[in-house]
């Protein structure tokens, strides 16, 4: 065995169907008198619920989430969670809302408990994205890690088979970005691929039957294990091509990373095929191709053109991806990389 380091990120994790109706406990067990739940609008009616369930210690709701963790949003829920004189937040929600937590505790040093309601696993990262006039910069820091996780997979019943297929599939890329990851070691190794099959079983019987609670909750480990991978190693070619498209182009997060998963795979196949081989025993021998093929089974969107992107912004995609030289296990290549993302605009199998 090669030697390695690990650093584990100190989550308090409550995993459970009904394990929401927790919520003032942990508040409670964390020192908080006074807690301010977020949300976006669109999950205000259940964010009022859980700010209901927590009685005397409830401080109100903020539901101004958005994507990409904007900072005039942040001051405007600070300004709320200071007028309410709140001690606790309580981000109820995906990564935007979840963002939007950390955000407002790196800040106020608030205490933060996430109810975690989407696949994408930022509940578990030390890892804050926010934007300012449009441009985004990420601060890592172990203080931004949430306090508390809530995985209740009943609140995640009622998250649209679309939007859980791609979130569960962003989740997977944080999965198999783990397995060639440079700083990789055995216990990431561990978790991404009980993280990738855990969501490969769960995927098609939610797509099937998105009430189905047992699914639920097998996706909402799966994205635990996944999101552990995310903040516990460096991730490469995958995550850099998604934030360059999301951030230069305003593609939505998880449908990018669920479109590019199979081409960043296959771009790296050959160099990281000894690693990658344990993933390759759930998908078939051409990993990239099963991932693309398992992506369409679940109705998953192939191809970046059906989110918008214009064919004549691939040359600027593919140079942007070339700037801030970073570490991939097979080096960056400019025409193969444009040939990457021609592929993945049109939607087609790689390989
Ligand atoms: P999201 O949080 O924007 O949620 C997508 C939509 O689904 C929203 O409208 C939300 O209201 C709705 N929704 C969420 N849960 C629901 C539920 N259970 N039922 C019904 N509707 C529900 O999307 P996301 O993909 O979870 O997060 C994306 C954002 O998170 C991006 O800004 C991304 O950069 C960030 N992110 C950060 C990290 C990190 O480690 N810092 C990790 C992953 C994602």
């Amino acid at each position: 065995m090669q030697a390695f380091t690990y650093s584990a990120n100190p989550a308090h994790i409550v995993f459970g169907a009904g394990s929401s109706k927790s919520v003032a406990d942990e508040v409670r067990r964390l020192g908080g008198n006074r807690a301010l739940v977020l949300c976006t609008p669109s999950q205000e009616e259940n964010a009022r619920l859980i700010n209901a369930q927590l009685g005397e210690l409830a401080g109100g709701v903020f539901s101004g989430a958005v994507m990409h963790t904007p900072l005039e949003i942040t001051r405007q829920a600070i300004d709320v969670y200071e007028r309410t004189g709140a001690d606790c937040l309580v981000a109820f929600g995906g990564g935007s809302t979840i963002g939007l937590g950390k955000a407002v505790a790196h800040r106020t040093n608030a205490v933060q408990i996430a109810v975690a309601t989407t696949y994408a696993g930022s509940e578990v990262t030390p890892i804050l994205g926010e934007t300012e006039n449009g441009v985004k910069t990420t601060v890592r820091d172990a203080s931004i890690l949430p306090d508390a996780v809530i995985y209740d997979p009943e609140l995640t019943v009622d998250l649209p088979v679309s939007t859980s297929v791609t979130s569960g599939l962003n989740a997977m890329a944080h999965a198999i970005g783990g397995l060639y990851a440079r700083d990789r070691n055995p216990i990431t190794t561990l978790m991404a691929l009980e993280g990738v099959q855990s969501l490969k079983e769960a995927l098609p019987v939610i797509a099937d039957r998105p009430n189905n609670v047992d699914a639920r909750s097998n996706a909402l480990y799966g994205a635990w294990l996944c999101g552990n991978v995310l903040g516990s190693v460096g991730m490469a070619l995958h995550h850099k091509l998604c934030h360059t498209l999301g951030g230069s182009f305003g593609l939505p997060h998880a449908e990018t990373h669920a479109i590019l998963l199979p081409h960043t795979t296959a771009y790296n196949a050959r160099l990281a095929a000894d690693v990658l081989a344990p993933a390759a025993k759930l998908f078939g021998d051409d990993l990239a191709g099963g991932l693309y093929d398992f992506a369409e089974s679940i109705g998953a969107p192939l191809a970046l053109k059906e989110l918008g992107l214009a064919e004549a912004n691939l040359d600027r995609a593919a140079d942007l991806a070339m700037k801030n030289a970073y570490w991939n296990p097979r080096t960056l290549e400019r025409g193969a990389i444009r040939g990457l993302l021609q592929c993945a605009w049109s939607g087609d199998r790689p390989g």
